[in-house]
């Protein structure tokens, strides 16, 4: 996935297609193929994905007769150029599936960032005792692990209870992450002289004999 400020310049470029006059959509390109050692030399394209236009519409026709396959073209344009080229694409999907998003592009560009800060913070938390950053990090499924193991290693520096709820009220994906997470809590508890009770969750007392949240019996 494209995550650069770059492509969301190049999504917001209009460019039209020749034989259609439609707007040409922004699409990722396609990893190259093994072995042509081209590639596209362009980490976007600009593909005429209407299916009214004559180009594709005429297409299927002429590959079917000149080739004996199924097939057709589109008019695609790469970045920086003025004239675009024909290609040939084995069905009407092709390409469909990788149009760049802006709106997904820009909310994961300001998740990258929002998870950079909170990496850049995670030192100075320890001193200052913030459990926010480390928090940031391990409930963003998306960051990245190592960022998140640290983010373990702070809050069990910081060693504040109150990190353990927003913990318990997320679902860990990554299993590695989750043991770690429980590792952590199961120590913060530990020198805190607390446990969580086994029917309500809440945090009581180590040597309590009855929970002061749900008076069951321990
Ligand atoms: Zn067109
Ligand atoms: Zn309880």
């Amino acid at each position: 996935m494209l995550s650069c400020e770059r492509c969301l310049k190049y999504a917001e470029e209009k460019h039209y297609c020749p034989y259609c006059n439609e707007r040409l959509s922004c699409c990722e390109s396609p990893p190259m193929h093994v072995g042509d050692g081209l590639g596209w030399g362009a980490e976007v394209m600009f593909i005429c994905l209407n299916n009214d236009c004559p180009t594709f519409d005429k297409g299927w026709e002429h590959i079917e007769e000149q080739y004996g396959h199924s097939g057709s073209y589109r008019y695609m344009l790469l970045p920086g150029q003025k004239k675009g080229e024909i290609m040939m694409v084995g069905s009407k999907d092709a390409f469909t599936g990788c149009v760049v998003d802006p709106e997904a592009l820009m909310a994961q560009n300001k998740r990258y960032h929002a998870e950079k800060e909170a990496l850049d913070q995670l030192d100075a938390s320890i001193e200052a005792k913030d459990i926010k950053p480390a928090l940031h990090l391990l409930l963003d499924e998306h960051a990245a692990l190592l960022g998140r193991e640290k983010a373990c290693d702070s809050l069990y520096e910081i060693n504040d209870l109150n990190c353990i709820d927003p913990i318990r009220n997320h679902t860990f994906k990554n299993i590695d992450i989750e043991q770690k997470v429980n590792m952590t809590v199961a120590e913060i508890l530990k020198a805190n002289f607390k446990k969580e009770c086994p029917y309500c969750a809440e945090i009581i007392k180590k040597q309590a004999k009855v929970c002061m949240h749900c008076n069951k019996d321990l």
